[in-house]
């Protein structure tokens, strides 16, 4: 899948390959550490959503915009990031066409639009609009890994991007550098021939994995601001169809709206000008299910128990974890989306701070696993805050490695997807094998 030059590494390459053995092994290394300064840095964040359409000119970067500054006015934190490399709109939405980036030791700092709304476009750093254009796949790659690893958010509680258009290398690029986002916002029209490309834009997300937050459908119709009377000039409902089909949210039609043209030309934000608007308010009500993502906490999906060879149950080795803190970080070594059963050669790891006391999930992450070396991932782990490690099999010198680090270690968990583990850990139905050793 990955079509770039820099493929992401692979348990095979890492065990396979130690410095010396292969000339690629510096450049591993440092694509290794880029990718661990990207995951910090977006392990601050807590829900990044994605805005995707099919093809370009169907208001992609608006609904964007808007999104974001529907956040800020729930009083959220909320970063925006446009990383549209070929038509970066931003800077025009927002009046800041011209503005320059200012670096600092922590890296680029996004613009501060208001209390809590923070901007930063790929176009701040364009000497000219097209220049992106003329970029070949790989440049276009590590510049964008190189955008996304250095701004300098700090905390936040959305960071909104808008990707660029179509299922092509560079939104894949961004889809698969900002590792766990919540999902995508997918935008149409209500043409026919927009629809294609957001279903091409649905199974994109489908191949990677990524939720679907849901479907907007732009330029739906046009409310006569003389007589209130609804024409549909591009037709009507059709994402709304598609959505219903293909089983995924709609989030519902914004008009046809002049205004919005206007206040785009001048630089002014248009839920800013006119919050009463029937399209503010269709832009409002669509991020409903995005307000939600930070305001019920993750509840645990109903499923049945896989059922293992020798059955053990945690609740003891729970009972003691009550108490302490009721905050704790969790670590599941993961390949292909599930438990990897070797725990040494895994892709990444998938972190879940989880309230115990509350049963729920306050905030997940996945960080690229170092290059294979004996010893390595207990201090590795104990820095990024891990206390407890639930895994399918662990050889007994690396269980010492980890409680000398200060780390438990839950052996014998099934091959299932991170997510299932950690709900069933949290409501004690998590049921263990036996410790499939790695040595
Ligand atoms: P994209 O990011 O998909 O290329 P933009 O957000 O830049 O699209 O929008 C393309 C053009 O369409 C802009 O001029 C924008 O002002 C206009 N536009 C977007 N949504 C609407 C709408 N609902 N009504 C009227 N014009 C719109």
């Amino acid at each position: 899948m990955d079509s770039h030059n820099e493929p992401h590494n692979t348990s095979h390459e890492q065990a396979g390959h130690g410095p010396g053995q292969s000339g690629n092994a510096g450049q591993k290394q440092r694509q290794f550490e880029e990718q661990q300064q990207l995951d910090e840095r977006l392990s601050q964040i807590k829900h990044k959503v994605l805005v995707l359409s099919g093809k370009g000119g169907v208001g992609k970067s608006t609904v964007a915009a808007n999104l974001a500054i529907s956040l800020a006015l729930h009083g959220k934190q909320v970063g925006l990031l446009d990383i549209d490399i070929h038509g970066p709109s931003i800077p025009r939405l927002f009046g800041l066409v011209g503005h320059t980036v200012t670096g600092t030791e922590a890296g680029l700092v996004p613009v501060l639009y208001r209390d809590n709304l923070k901007i930063m476009s790929i176009g701040f750093l364009l000497a000219r609009t097209d220049d992106a254009v003329i970029w070949r796949g790989p440049l276009k790659y590590n510049m964008i890994k190189q955008f996304l690893k250095d701004v300098d958010w700090g905390r936040l509680d959305y960071l909104v991007v808008d990707s660029p258009p179509g299922t092509g290398d560079e939104p894949l690029s961004v889809a698969q550098l900002i590792k766990n986002p919540a999902g995508a916002v997918v935008v149409t029209t209500p043409q026919e021939l927009s629809l294609i490309d957001v279903r091409k834009s649905i199974e994109f997300c489908r191949a990677l994995k990524m939720p679907v937050l849901g479907v907007i459908e732009n330029m739906s119709g046009f409310v006569c601001p003389h007589c209130g009377n609804r024409s549909d000039i591009f037709k009507s409902g059709g994402g709304q169809t598609m959505a219903e089909s293909m089983k995924v949210p709609f989030l519902g039609k914004v008009p046809i709206e002049p205004q919005l043209v206007i206040s785009s030309d001048d630089g002014v934000p248009f839920l800013f000008q006119h919050p009463e608007s029937e399209t503010a308010r269709a832009m409002q009500a669509a991020i409903a299910p995005i307000i939600g993502l930070d305001e019920v906490p993750s509840t645990p999906e109903h499923s049945s128990i896989p059922q293992q060879k020798s059955e053990t149950s945690i609740r003891g080795e729970q009972n003691m974890m009550q108490h302490g803190p009721s905050e704790i970080r969790v670590a599941i070594p993961v390949s292909g989306q599930k438990l990897s059963a070797h725990f040494g050669h895994c892709d990444e790891f998938f972190l879940a701070d989880i309230d115990q006391s509350t049963r729920t999930i306050k905030q997940t992450q996945s960080l690229t696993s170092p290059p294979h070396q004996p010893g390595l991932l207990p201090p590795w782990l104990g820095e990024h805050g891990v206390k407890v490690i639930i895994a399918g099999g662990m050889g007994s010198r690396a269980k010492e490695l980890f409680a000398e680090a200060g780390i438990q270690v839950i052996t014998g968990a099934p091959d299932e997807s991170p997510e299932r583990i950690i709900n069933d850990y949290l409501n004690e139905k998590l049921v263990l094998g036996e410790n499939v050793c790695d040595h």
